[in-house]
């Protein structure tokens, strides 16, 4: 790999990145809990999305200890509508964990050991938080340097991720958490995933070698995907009196430990009891699967006591539902 290019790279990006980078609100600080948490909340998940939830999440809990102290489903009440719900599990653990050990973690070991924090993870908050020079290299960090460097390593391939891991510890400059944050900068307001890269806003403009052969888009090089699975759901939204059904999901898998209306995965039925006032279609898509849901609103005469019953205000307050049916829960209110 051009080490040479690469050391090149370091200054103007971050020059760049102290004129250009966006004030986000966990860019205020460098505390490790602040910057963990909003890592966690970033995984998988658009920047714009997580700043309002990063912010009530930590007025809510506003430190480790707070966090740990909270019952589990007030944490995922405060994660409601963020998707990707183990997150908020893993991140509910390891703040137990945190607060156990009395302070937080600080080699990329330590950190790397919380539930919930992979490689990437791990890299991203010892170079915010502690400047150490832990590489954190995920899609956009590969998508920028694939084309910086005209790399052709496919990029879902765990030794091309760990060869350009080590090529920028080697470079690593001493404001390691700006370089991190530069890079992750520059693949989301410059180096585009879709559609043109802004080359001429890069302040690599002159040293990427993708950009001089006209060859952009032709990095990174991905293998094809495997196409989505896709699931009929039925969805029952059972309505007695002024309340409603609900159950709680298993505490592993999709969807861990949420709340959500009686739902049946892998088939399409009308409910065998009951009178149907409504009926709609939805889809959700997840990482790997798509739900094709049908939703019927049911009025049954009485309560099933397999179900929790609630009140439209009580679900809207207590109970975390996932987004997926978000919907069906338009009938309730
Ligand atoms: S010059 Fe263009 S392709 Fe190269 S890193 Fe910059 S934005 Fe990406």
């Amino acid at each position: 790999m051009e080490r040479e290019r690469l050391e090149q790279a370091v200054p103007h990006l971050l020059a760049w990145y102290r004129l250009f980078r966006r004030d986000l609100p966990w860019r205020k600080d460098k505390e490790p809990y602040h910057v963990w948490v909003s890592e966690i909340m970033l995984q998988q998940t658009r920047v714009e999305a997580v700043k309002g939830y990063y912010i009530r999440f930590l007025e809510k809990f506003p430190t480790v200890s707070a966090l740990a102290a909270a019952p589990e489903d007030e944490v995922l009440k405060a994660w409601e509508g963020l998707g990707y719900y183990s997150r908020a599990r893993n991140l509910h653990r390891a703040a137990k964990a945190i607060a156990a050990a009395g302070a937080f973690p600080e080699t990329f070991a330590d950190v790397r050991a919380l539930p919930g924090v992979g490689d990437y993870t791990a890299g991203a908050i010892c170079s915010i938080a502690y400047d150490l020079p832990c590489p954190a290299v995920d899609g956009n960090v590969l998508r920028v340097l694939t084309r910086l460097l005209a790399d052709p390593g496919e990029i879902g391939d765990a030794a091309t991720r760990s060869r350009f891991a080590e090529a920028l510890r080697a470079v690593y400059p001493p404001e390691a958490g700006d370089f991190a944050q530069a890079l992750m900068e520059l693949g989301a307001l410059v180096c585009l995933p879709n559609g043109a890269p802004l080359c001429g806003e890069c302040p690599w403009e002159t040293l990427c070698l993708a950009h001089a052969a006209g060859e952009e888009e032709r990095y990174p090089v991905r293998a094809e995907k495997k196409a989505r699975e896709r699931i009929p759901v039925s969805v029952y939204v059972l309505q007695c009196g002024g309340e409603f059904a609900l159950e709680r999901r298993k505490d592993k898998g999709l969807l861990a430990g949420l709340w959500q209306f009686p739902l049946v995965e892998g088939r399409d039925a009308p409910p065998d009891r009951g009178e149907v006032l409504a009926q709609k279609r939805a889809v959700h898509i997840f990482t790997h699967k798509e739900w094709e849901m049908t939703g019927y609103l049911v009025r049954v005469p009485e309560r099933d006591e397999r179900f929790v019953w609630a009140t439209a205000e009580e679900i809207g307050k207590r109970y975390a539902l996932p987004s997926a049916l978000k919907a069906f829960f338009e009938w309730v209110k």
